[in-house]
């Protein structure tokens, strides 16, 4: 699946009148408009695939909760919900940490089509662990769909089967994405500026 045109950072737009819950000095770098033209996007890519088939998503959480509320209600076969916790950043780090993965025992993917969702592909170990960790609970496929695609930062060799966006090494906080928790809650996907948050 193509993940659109790749995105560089001459193409963000500075916005001087973002209100005081953006973080300083970020530059927006795809709108709530452009985000929801993506997800529509992806919708239709993957609709082509499954057709009328039963799909699982499972929602990486937190940072995938926000992309599978839209994705999920632009999907018109019928959806099943799980969800994983993953993280690896820690408190204000813009830099990865040790991964922590958490799968509930009540999980039931036997035999089913399951779609693992995440916000962001960066190094590529949360969803390669991830994909793993459920292909051993004996679902009938697992495909991967994110958001946001950082394919200069990969350490894991790992491709997603529907990819939102392509941006470059920027560190990008709204719409799911948090730093030290805040920002989940924009409707924007905006970037940090450089330099910001990062080692401490
Ligand atoms: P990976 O295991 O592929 O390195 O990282 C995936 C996870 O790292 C994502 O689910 C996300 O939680 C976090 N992450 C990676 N890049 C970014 C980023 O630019 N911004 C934010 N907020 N989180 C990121
Ligand atoms: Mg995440």
């Amino acid at each position: 699946m193509s993940a659109g045109p790749a995105h560089e950072p001459r193409s963000m737009t500075a916005a001087p009148s973002l209100r005081p819950n953006y973080p300083p000095g970020c530059q927006v770098l795809f709108t709530g408009a452009e985000i929801r033209a993506a997800v529509e996007r992806l919708a239709r890519e993957i609709k082509a695939v499954y057709g009328e088939q039963e799909l699982t998503v499972v929602c990486v959480l937190h940072g995938g909760l926000i992309f599978a509320a839209d994705l999920m209600r632009l999907l018109d076969m019928p959806v099943r919900l799980g969800v994983v916790l993953a993280s690896s950043y820690r408190g204000t780090a813009t830099a990865p940490g040790d991964l922590h993965v958490q799968i509930h025992p009540s999980l039931d993917l036997a035999g089913r089509h399951v779609l693992l969702l995440d916000d962001i592909l960066d190094t590529g170990r949360t969803l390669t662990r991830l994909r793993d960790d459920l292909r051993a609970l004996g679902p009938a496929s697992v495909r991967l769909v994110t958001l946001v695609d950082k394919p200069s930062r990969r350490v894991v060799p790992l491709q997603a089967d529907f990819c939102g966006f392509s941006i470059p090494d920027l560190f990008i906080v709204g719409y799911g994405l948090d730093w030290n928790e805040r920002y989940r809650n924009l409707p924007d996907i905006v970037a940090l500026p450089p330099g910001a948050g990062a080692g401490t």
